[in-house]
């Protein structure tokens, strides 16, 4: 099945165009996701006879592959939507990249989603017995025929309830349809979501929703707030302009606990982002500072795998008194490591993003710190980089308790085989990844760094236990109770 982390974006401005901020959105969310990425405007007809069309552009690649000036400039309207996708399973096509643009009875839909739906099989099978076709195998077209099919019977609002009624996963959406923005989180909050405003300095404002608070910075503008588990924000401009009726919220049903992603934290979202009221920045140095007071030892340096260590390292260097250095320099200009083919490859991949700086460990003891350890393949090659230069102890401190199980709602992550730590003693670890010592951090120390209580985090991954219904695994039924309010129209709360 699909399994993807990626990024989106949703704007609606007060007039003007809305295809280039999302672009700067995107572009400042690209570390999650780099193999697609697209844009869906509404092109609002200033008759107001004809009805709304939607122009969307994606395409494989980087963003700045994918948008030239030229593009940007065609994709006229002040409401839309962008994303960005990351997958390293299932097919990479255009076919899947998203937006996703659907023509159906009424008019057009763009949906953008991040998460992954785990009963997605189960739903394409009964629509395609209804005789619905499917032309990208992503969730996504799953929940835009869902979604179809209700709009064709009721309100926007409530054909979104009628839908997640029927979804089960992590996902957090926006849709365009008629010139409206639609935002949606699922109703345990598994994936993160955010609300901003933004100026354009002559008056003007406009919405972001995006998946990180740091892509609204970008735009200078301000975090309004995180959307809550549940709850569907609807942004719709009148003739084209923004007041105080173009926003409503409505709180379409609620868990009894939220299960925020913790390795969004550890290793997803970007350090200067605001998740569900943390600074990741934050989380990563307190988590560092655990890592020493649990797992101390006499060393000569502390030094991170550049970038994702970073913050981690600098936490224990604080704590522990040990001084901080850069054992490696990483070349930026290197992609993901895993998209070259072959194992020779691989290696000189490793070889070309990490160089060791040779006088910062030769001799030393040092401390080596990561946020984590999937596959252990590269702290393995990176072991031995150190051990080569002459480094005379490495000792290995990770961020994140041992990863021992997949994750089905959002972080692409192998199988159970393929995990390190699913089935491996301590001693095993460390013999494997050639370490003088290893120390991962408990979970209790994880909890407590994020600051969330462990009743409102998936910590899936680190303990097998979901927080939906996965068939074969172990699932925390409390958090499963989801009260489907009932939606009135008449009643719509105004947006708070
Ligand atoms: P490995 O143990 O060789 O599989 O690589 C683990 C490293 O990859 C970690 O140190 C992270 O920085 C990074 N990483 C962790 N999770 C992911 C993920 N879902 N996708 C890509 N890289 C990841």
């Amino acid at each position: 099945m699909e399994k993807e982390s990626c990024g989106i974006v949703g704007m609606a401005l007060d007039g003007g165009n809305a295809a280039l901020p999302i672009f700067h959105a995107l572009y400042t969310l690209q570390h999650r996701g780099q193999e697609a990425a697209g844009i869906a405007v509404s092109n609002r007809k200033e008759n107001g006879v004809e009805p709304v069309d939607i122009k969307l552009i994606k395409g494989m690649g980087f963003v700045y592959n994918v948008f030239s000036t030229h593009r940007l400039k065609s994709l006229k309207g002040n409401v839309g939507i962008g994303h960005v996708r990351y997958s390293t399973t299932g097919a990479s096509r255009i076919e899947n990249a998203e937006p996703l643009l659907v023509d159906y009875r009424k008019g057009k839909i763009a949906i953008a989603h991040n998460g992954n739906l785990v009963n997605t099989a189960e739903l394409k099978r009964e629509l395609q017995q209804d005789g619905r076709i499917f032309h990208s195998d992503t969730d996504t077209d799953v929940i835009a025929h869902l979604l179809a099919k209700e709009l064709v019977r009721h309100d926007p609002v409530e054909a979104v309830r009628v839908m997640m009624g029927r979804i089960v996963g992590s996902y957090s959406l926006v849709i365009l349809m008629d010139n409206t923005l639609i935002a949606v989180r699922d109703p345990l909050g598994i994936k993160p979501l955010c609300l901003g405003e933004i100026s354009d300095g002559n008056g003007g404002k406009g919405y972001v929703i995006a998946s990180e608070s740091t892509a609204i910075d970008m735009l200078g503008g301000i975090l309004i707030r995180d959307l809550r588990p549940g709850e569907l924000l609807m942004i719709k401009p009148s003739q084209g302009l923004l007041s105080e009726d173009s926003l409503e919220n409505h709180q379409l049903c609620r868990g009894t606990n939220a299960a925020h992603c913790v390795f969004e934290y550890i290793y997803f979202a970007r350090p200067d982002s605001i998740l569900d009221g943390r600074l990741v920045y934050d989380v990563r140095m307190k988590i560092g500072e655990k890592l020493a007071e649990e797992h101390g030892v006499e060393a000569d340096v502390v030094s991170p795998v550049p970038d994702s260590g970073i913050t981690f390292a600098i936490g224990y260097a604080k704590r522990s008194g040990l001084d901080y250095t850069e054992g490696f320099i990483k070349n930026r200009y290197v992609g993901r490591t895993f998209i070259m083919p072959g194992k020779a490859s691989r290696d000189t991949a490793v070889r070309m993003k990490l160089n060791v700086v040779r006088a910062n460990v030769e001799g030393k003891r040092v401390v080596l710190v990561d946020d984590s350890i999937v596959r252990g393949t590269t702290s393995r090659r990176i072991m031995g980089f150190l051990k080569d230069k002459g480094a005379k102890e490495v000792h290995l401190r990770v961020g994140s308790p041992p990863i021992i199980a997949p994750c089905y709602l959002g972080i692409d992550t192998p199988t159970r085989d393929e995990l390190l730590a699913s089935n491996r003693s301590m001693d095993e670890i460390r013999t494997f990844l050639t370490a003088d010592s290893i120390g991962y951090l408990s979970i209790e120390g994880l909890i407590d760094s994020v600051g969330i209580d462990a009743n409102n985090l998936c910590l899936g991954c680190l303990t097998g236990k979901y927080p939906v219904e996965i068939p074969g695994e172990v699932c925390i039924a409390r958090q499963l109770k989801l009260s489907h309010f009932g939606y009135d129209a008449g009643a719509a709360r105004k947006f708070i």
